[in-house]
């Protein structure tokens, strides 16, 4: 099988369960985890932020910052394509009160105007902005990777209207290996930036959301309310450290990711949504159906998503080398030509 389903599918190396059984560990409900520590020292390096904080996955990172920059009525500013907008079990709503505002068009990134349009106003009967969210890189769109110079205008218009910044950044390594700048200087303008280790980098299971200390310290306790504290949970956090010392890899994806690309676009059953700047590849079918598409692939040991009904996501990761990409490529060819 060569899974490209997901960035998530990877199975952790050698080194991460050799680490993971050799971590030192603590109640880290307690903050007495030295390894979880670890990782939140590091990571909030790695961004340039105070602190850092340990949590299961994106969708719980992404949530406890909601929490912290909203109140209930609140509106957040997101773009449509957002994974906050569609992936997210309608928490902002479910567990905060706070209703997003859509906005932008397919390729995902905000434009400043964007946000401009929809700042509130203060009248009574109009619900408060108070967040701009962003994604680095952006998903639905097809691993667009979001430059420094693209977010700069944008936190000025948030910052002009008191508004907070926040960056889903589970992808935000992929971006900053596509662009070849530290990650810092991506996550600079935002409040809190929330990271996965479990997608490209391979780490079974974790992410980290990073931030100001005020903004760490309130989110433990909005962690320990959703259920996220845990206990000895450095084994985990081990991985993650194996993990963040693996992001020199990434830019290998991204260049499979332009391989399967060319190979898309040279079939006439396909038409590429657009080039891959990372590890995604998105196109549409136009012969078939998307779903007849994974079926037919999935038949002969290549895994994708139907990511709508005429339109097909194969994302690259750390397990498909050189050798599973000619394999995936030529069940391509040989089922689409
Ligand atoms: C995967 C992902 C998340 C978080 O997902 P979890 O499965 O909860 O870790 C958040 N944002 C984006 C853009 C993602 O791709």
């Amino acid at each position: 099988m060569v899974d490209l389903r997901s960035d998530t599918v990877t199975q952790p190396t050698a080194a991460m369960r050799r680490a993971m059984a050799e971590a030192e560990v603590g109640d880290d409900v307690f903050g007495e985890d030295p390894t979880v520590r670890r990782l939140e020292e590091a990571v909030a390096d790695l961004l340039g932020k105070e602190a850092a904080l340990f949590v299961p996955s994106g969708v719980m990172g992404n949530q406890i910052a909601l929490r912290l920059h909203t109140r209930p009525g609140d509106e957040v500013v997101v773009a449509e394509r957002s994974h906050l907008y569609h992936y997210e079990g309608g928490a902002p709503a479910a567990l905060w009160g706070v209703q997003l505002r859509p906005v932008g068009g397919p390729s995902g990134v905000l434009a400043p105007d964007d946000v401009e349009a929809v700042v509130r106003g203060d009248a009574d009967w109009e619900p408060r902005t108070t967040l701009v969210c962003l994604e680095n890189t952006v998903n639905k769109a097809g691993g667009v990777v979001v430059p420094p110079e693209a977010v700069a205008p944008l936190a000025d218009v948030a910052r002009r209207h008191g508004l907070a910044l926040h960056l889903d950044g589970a992808r935000l390594w992929n971006a900053a290996a596509a662009l070849d700048l530290p990650a810092h200087v991506l996550a600079a303008p935002f409040d809190t930036v929330t990271v996965c280790l479990s997608k490209g980098l391979g780490a079974p299971v974790g992410s980290v959301l990073a931030g100001g200390a005020a903004h760490v310290r309130e989110a433990r306790r909005t962690r320990k309310l959703l259920g996220g504290g845990m206990r000895q949970v450095g084994v985990l956090a081990a991985a993650g450290l194996v993990a963040l010392d693996g992001r020199g890899r990434l830019a290998d994806d991204h260049a499979r990711a332009g391989r399967l690309a060319d190979a898309v676009a040279a079939l006439s059953a396909f038409r590429l949504v657009n080039r891959p700047q990372s590890n995604i590849v998105l196109f549409d079918t136009l012969r078939h159906p998307a779903p007849d598409v994974v079926a037919r692939l999935e038949a002969e040991g290549v895994r994708v998503v139907a990511f709508g009904p005429r339109t097909v996501r194969a994302t690259l990761h750390r397990d498909v080398d050189d050798a599973a990409l000619d394999r995936a490529v030529a069940v391509l060819r040989r089922l689409f030509s």
